[in-house]
């Protein structure tokens, strides 16, 4: 038993923890967890908590479905929503295998073989994710419209509103789990929120991203309200994306930056942006993984359907922010495609697989776009050399089922499974007869 396990025993005294759940993530992004007694603790330190792995979506065939969660002790927190009585506390858990070696369906674990391989070329990686919802007054029945909890637009500072409310109650708890945020306001959509983390490694801002959405949806339900991670649920307002600034460090040093380089970014800074423009088209279906995210990054209201990059250009796909003088060590890139309802863990590995492409082969930075890419018309585009992101779901998939990229980054069970599901997802979904149709048609056809 090492000091960290030490530790959280402990704490399970002192803080009279009653129930300790143990938290994983299935291969779609859904957190699961199992709640055990603290007195099994010790038991699952030493030899992790059996489960069936063929209910979990994504995780095995019948016949190799025993597997074990291993919880990880430095991920220990007392959960801030359940404080009236004796405290619940919970742990993320790394999964294995009955002998004991990794599971290859863990996403966890698909993102910490992504960072060993960043970590054998010397980088660290470090994310700091903008997340937008919306909040619903109620959990829409079906086939209704959801009504948004306030009419506010962007920036709007509203007197006696309650998404102000929310926002400084989930706040509250997840600075209470250890989780600093640097930002929040509303977005443009009404209803809609932005709450943006503070920077970390790439493993415990997905592990924080899995714990926010869980208490932002603990502090709707509390608050009577319904919050959607869902990333375009109306038509008419934007869509709730998740842009996420990304920078490799070298020990201490920002591996982006390099004083009197152009906008302060380095070779490696621009090969990154390189690899992940390049390989663009591949990870969309990972960090746009389901049939309405294409709603949201080709419908307007500021998302980026474009494969490109730009300084300060909120047009463009990945933007280079304007840097401040004497804040080096926070150059960063911004990439816009990502959405709210990404698998963290699977969507930080490709784009970090992308990234470190670009560094290794050297790829080339194309040109920057300095125009507003979304008010070119397609052959001003064209002639600037800028593609589109796949534009539905099956066009993603398509390009994915030839990347080697992704299939070596997601291993290859992840990458079938993946890519098997979401073809199943967009096959369900073009079947269906649509309102719109309806409408449309049976008046006049
Ligand atoms: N909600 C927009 C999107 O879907 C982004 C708005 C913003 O610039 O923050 O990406
Ligand atoms: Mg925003």
């Amino acid at each position: 038993m090492g000091k960290q396990e030490d530790f959280v025993l402990r704490a399970l005294e002192e803080r009279d923890v009653r129930f300790v759940r143990l938290w994983f993530t299935d291969v779609l992004g859904a957190l699961k967890s199992v709640s055990v007694d603290p007195a099994e603790l010790e038991n699952a330190f030493d030899e992790g908590i059996g489960f069936d792995g063929s209910a979990i979506e994504g995780f095995a065939r019948v016949y190799e479905s025993d597997m074990l969660a291993h919880p990880d002790p430095s991920t220990f927190q007392v959960l801030p929503w359940r404080n009236e009585g004796p405290s619940t506390a919970r742990m993320f858990c790394d999964i294995r295998m009955p002998d004991g070696s990794p599971s290859y369906a863990d996403p966890r674990y698909v993102l910490k073989r992504a960072l060993t391989k960043a970590a054998d070329a010397g980088f660290t990686f470090y994310t700091h994710p903008e997340i937008e919802f919306y909040l619903f007054k109620d959990m829409p029945e079906k086939g209704e419209e959801p009504e948004p909890a306030d009419r506010s637009g962007y920036f709007d500072h509203t007197a006696q509103s309650r998404t102000s409310d929310f926002r400084r109650e989930t706040i509250t708890m997840l600075e209470q789990m250890g989780i600093s945020v640097e930002f929040s306001h509303h977005e443009g959509g009404p209803g809609q929120q932005e709450i943006d983390l503070r920077y970390a490694d790439a493993l415990s801002t997905a592990d924080n991203i899995m714990t926010f959405r869980t208490v932002v949806r603990e502090v709707a339900l509390t608050s009577g309200t319904w919050a959607s991670f869902m990333p375009k649920p109306y038509t008419t307002h934007p869509g709730s994306g998740m842009h996420t600034h990304v920078s490799l460090f070298e020990g201490d040093r920002n591996a982006f930056f390099e004083a009197g380089a152009e906008y302060q970014l380095s070779k490696t800074g621009r090969h990154f942006i390189a690899g992940v423009l390049n390989h663009a088209a591949e990870i969309t279906c990972v960090t746009n993984q389901w049939v309405n995210s294409y709603k949201r990054l080709i419908g307007g209201g500021e998302a980026p359907p474009y494969i490109c990059w730009g300084h300060n250009n909120r047009s463009a796909m990945i933007r280079v922010p304007m840097y401040k003088p004497n804040k080096g060590p926070s150059t960063r890139v911004e990439l816009r495609t990502i959405d709210s309802a990404c698998n963290p863990y699977l969507a930080f590995a490709v784009i970090l697989a992308a990234g470190l492409k670009g560094i290794e082969e050297e790829y080339p930075l194309p040109r920057e776009a300095e125009d507003d890419v979304w008010s070119l018309t397609p052959s001003e585009r064209k002639a600037l050399g800028i593609k589109p992101l796949p534009p539905s779901l099956v066009d993603a998939i398509s390009v994915a089922e030839d990347s080697e990229l992704l299939a070596e980054t997601l291993g290859e069970h992840v990458y079938d499974f993946f890519l098997r599901n979401k073809r199943a997802e967009w096959e369900e979904y073009r079947t269906q007869v649509t309102p719109f149709e309806r409408d449309r048609m049976l008046p006049v056809l």
